[in-house]
């Protein structure tokens, strides 16, 4: 029996992993929990799972919290210290880090330094800090596990291999809810059409960065860092069936695929259960239903944010920090109705190219480059 935290239980990938750990009583037990200020789910969570320690990130919330559980035999713990508690704390076996943006980093970081076996679907913290991360998990030995699709995939696909054998990754994209749409469309878009993902369910900002192919962009800085292979051995291709979730091609011409259907709750199990395998309850894939497999290259004239993303991986140091944040407030804006669609990649650019480029940035340095970028943003909405 292993004992699991969640940090963002009550999102979808939180969500999606208390379906995971309640399919297998036998093997998890929920420890912790922790939401941003979403207390009437977390309640509702701790009462169903019984954990030892739940945090919130409100200190409001966490008090009104801690009086709705008071008869309860848990500890409510508040502010961001609470998340860092939970993720270094001796009886947490398993660290789910699912928490939405920077935020995830130092919680990620202490799970890291206590050696926790971690489920990793946060992909800001390694598209904003990848090199200070992943230095910091070579020297502890900790265990970090994919838990986003596609990285999921080419951790499934080099196996035990070494990297060193490995010639190309082809991560793989739906293509998003533009894909059958031309750009001569695009000024006019509305926000529930960018929304109307063909293949995954997913929160908003994610869907609205598979639109812009942003979402594609990120998972290539975030391939980058997890595997440590050059930007330049990483291809993208459109494959609309979103089948195969991502492949990998050997020194010796030999590619190997991961195939599975479009639910969050596989790449999910996979990290919890590793390095075992377990018999699923969730659904199969279904090949009498599959008629074709189809690739094709982006198209980097539709997807500028592609290429600024691209370009940013390519940079490095802070460009990478800088990018992610000019795109969460350029696509805040966009669902909050305040810009149009085309103006997402117009903001990161102009924001992009006045940064202050620091090549090999400290911890503070790059939250300095995240503020900032912030700041940058807000001002050109
Ligand atoms: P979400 O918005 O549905 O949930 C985010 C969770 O994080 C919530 O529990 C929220 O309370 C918490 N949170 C938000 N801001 C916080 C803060 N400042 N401090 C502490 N907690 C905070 O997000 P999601 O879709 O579940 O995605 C979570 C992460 O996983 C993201 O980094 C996303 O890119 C990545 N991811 C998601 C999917 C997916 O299918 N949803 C797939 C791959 C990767
Ligand atoms: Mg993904």
């Amino acid at each position: 029996m292993k004992n699991v935290a969640i940090l963002g239980s009550t999102g979808s990938i939180g969500i999606n992993t208390l379906k995971v750990i309640e399919a297998f009583p036998k093997h998890f037990k929920v420890i912790g929990l922790s939401s941003f200020s979403n207390t009437s789910l977390l309640e509702k969570q701790a009462r169903k799972f019984n954990p030892s320690y739940v945090a919130v990130v409100s200190d409001k919330k966490s008090k009104e919290l801690d009086r709705a559980l008071s008869k309860k035999n848990l500890k409510v713990l508040s502010g961001a210290e609470g998340l860092n508690i939970i993720a270094s704390h001796s009886k947490v076996d398993i660290l789910v880090v699912a928490i939405s943006g920077a935020a995830a980093v130092y919680p990620l970081l202490a799970g890291i330094e206590a050696k926790k076996h971690i489920c990793l679907a946060n992909k800001e913290s390694i598209v904003m800090a990848g090199s200070i991360i992943m230095k910091k998990v070579k020297r502890q030995g900790a265990l970090l596990i994919p838990v986003d699709s596609e990285h999921s995939a080419i951790f499934q696909c080099i196996n035990s291999s070494n990297i060193s054998e490995v010639s190309q990754l082809f991560l793989t994209g739906s293509g998003g809810s533009l894909h059958r749409i031309s750009k001569a469309h695009f000024s006019k878009l509305k926000v529930d059409q960018v929304l109307r993902h063909p293949k995954w369910k997913m929160g908003k900002k994610i869907t609205v960065d598979s639109a812009t192919l942003m979402n594609k962009g990120l998972e290539i800085i975030e391939a980058h860092h997890l595997f440590d292979i050059p930007i330049d051995r990483i291809k993208l291709l459109i494959h609309p069936e979103a089948v195969i979730h991502s492949m990998c091609e050997f020194v010796d011409g030999s590619v190997i695929a991961q195939l599975g259907i479009t639910d969050m709750k596989l790449p999910i199990q996979f990290a919890l259960t590793y390095p075992d395998r377990r018999k699923t309850p969730f659904q199969r894939l279904d090949f009498s239903k599959i008629n074709n497999f189809s690739f094709t290259q982006p198209d980097i004239m539709k997807y500028p944010c592609l290429s600024l993303a691209m370009a940013a991986a390519k940079i490095g140091g802070t460009s990478t920090a800088v990018l992610n944040a000019a795109d969460e407030v350029a696509v805040c804006a966009f669902l909050n109705g305040k810009i149009g669609f085309l103006k997402i990649p117009a903001i990161i650019e102009k924001v992009l190219v006045s940064h202050r480029f620091i090549e090999s940035p400290t911890l503070d340095q790059i939250f300095e480059s995240d503020k900032w970028a912030r700041e940058e943003s807000t001002r050109l909405i």
